[in-house]
């Protein structure tokens, strides 16, 4: 059939024949697409001189800008990033600001990953590191050097829950001239938006409480300077961090709920945290609205009083005791993560502080029968049912 002139077949591959109507979709429409056509070299020019529009995804899609600017609103933003996970946000800010040289002040008590970048990863590349208390700035100050680029907090540490010195640190980056950027993922912006307080960048694990539903994967970086916030979005598409449509787009449907499913978590912990203070067999509960958390004062006038959606609690009984707990808590899971709608635990020792020495982990009062509690949005007296019960079966054996 090809060759005799009267073919009217056409290669409709690439055409797209999506119907046209003049009412709009309600919900964010999720185009797949890896790259974007244009209507001629022209186009495209203007496209680029501009900065606006899309050619391939590396370099940004319509779904990852909708869900960075409405992170953006909530944390007083503006041409904030998303990336493929918190890590890849965190890896922009390295990445993007950083030369062989410079020093980086880190919190002693960073998420692990972050420890493990700054304490193996940048020293390979040239990169001085140090660590210190952020709950003391004094001890922060003393390990600023001439060549401290960049500091890394976060603002209530994992899992112990202990409160950055905010005010302290956002002093002394302000009077080294040195950058300061804050990992917000724990106290989310309900609790703490660190560039209106000050910070010049503020990094999120969007993969928690801001999707919020344990299926995508994402992070988010914004930072106060345009110049530093390209350097960031540079490192993004060249290294190659930024995320995929579908993950962006069920964030951005978790983000709906964020603030409602925030508030819910919180009054849920605040009661889940008095429950268990109460509980035969409980050593002590961290909890930061409670009078008797070590930084309770510095918490109260962060945080606003608000004590967040994380708790931790010590069992007595020691790594039997621990395993039993979990067996008596089916309904619970067992799962290092946080910020899911349901309640889940985490026994740092055996999983995100298993790298650290017994010592180690005892220097920083992570014992064998330390849990971190993420607590969820369901109904309180289930939750706290199901913890209570287990603990009572679990110091019993
Ligand atoms: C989970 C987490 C990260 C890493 O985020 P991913 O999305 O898992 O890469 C970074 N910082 C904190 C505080 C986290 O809890």
């Amino acid at each position: 059939m090809t060759g005799n002139g009267n073919d009217d077949r056409r290669n409709t591959v690439r055409r797209i024949a999506w119907p046209e109507s003049r009412s709009r979709p309600v919900a964010t429409p999720l185009p797949p697409s890896v790259v974007y056509r244009a209507a001629q070299p022209d186009a495209m020019d203007a496209q680029y001189l501009e900065g606006t529009g899309y050619t391939y995804a590396r370099e940004g899609h319509p779904n990852a800008e909708v869900l960075a600017a409405k992170i953006d609103a909530l944390e007083g933003a503006t041409g904030g990033i998303v990336t493929g996970s918190g890590m890849s946000a965190i890896g922009a800010v390295l990445l993007g600001l950083l030369k062989s040289g410079d020093h980086v002040l880190g919190g002693n008590q960073l998420y692990g990953r972050s420890l493990r970048l700054l304490t193996q990863d940048l020293p390979r590349l040239g990169i001085e590191t140090s660590l210190a208390d952020p709950t003391d700035a004094a001890a922060m100050a003393a390990a600023l050097r001439p060549n401290t680029r960049l500091i890394l907090v976060e603002t209530v540490s994992n899992p112990t829950l202990r409160v950055a010195d905010m005010e302290g640190i956002l002093g002394l980056s302000r009077a080294s001239g040195t950058l300061l950027a804050v990992d917000n993922t724990f106290t989310t912006p309900r609790l703490y938006r660190p560039l209106e307080q000050g910070a010049d960048i503020v990094i999120h694990s969007v993969t928690k409480l801001l999707a919020g539903h344990s299926d995508a994967t994402l992070g988010y970086v914004a930072a106060r300077d345009p110049e530093v916030a390209l350097a960031l979005a540079t490192a993004n598409a060249s290294w190659g961090l930024t995320p995929s449509p579908f993950d962006c787009w069920l964030a951005e449907r978790g983000l709906q709920s964020f603030q409602l499913r925030f508030d819910r978590a919180q009054a849920n912990a605040a009661l889940l945290a008095e429950a268990l203070a109460d509980c035969p067999g409980i050593l002590r509960v961290i909890y930061p609205a409670r009078p008797d958390h070590p930084d309770h004062n510095r918490a109260t006038g962060l945080l606003g009083g608000q004590g967040g959606n994380m708790l931790s609690f010590e069992l007595e009984g020691g790594r039997a005791a621990a395993n039993a707990l979990v067996r008596a808590c089916p309904d619970i899971p067992f799962a290092p993560t946080l910020g899911d709608v349901a309640t889940t635990l985490s026994h740092p020792a055996s999983s995100s502080h298993r790298g650290l020495t017994p010592e180690g982990r005892a220097e920083i009062g992570v014992t064998e029968g330390f849990f971190r509690v993420s607590v969820g949005i369901e109904e309180p007296d289930l939750v706290i049912g199901e913890l209570t019960r287990a603990v009572r079966e679990a110091v019993r054996c």
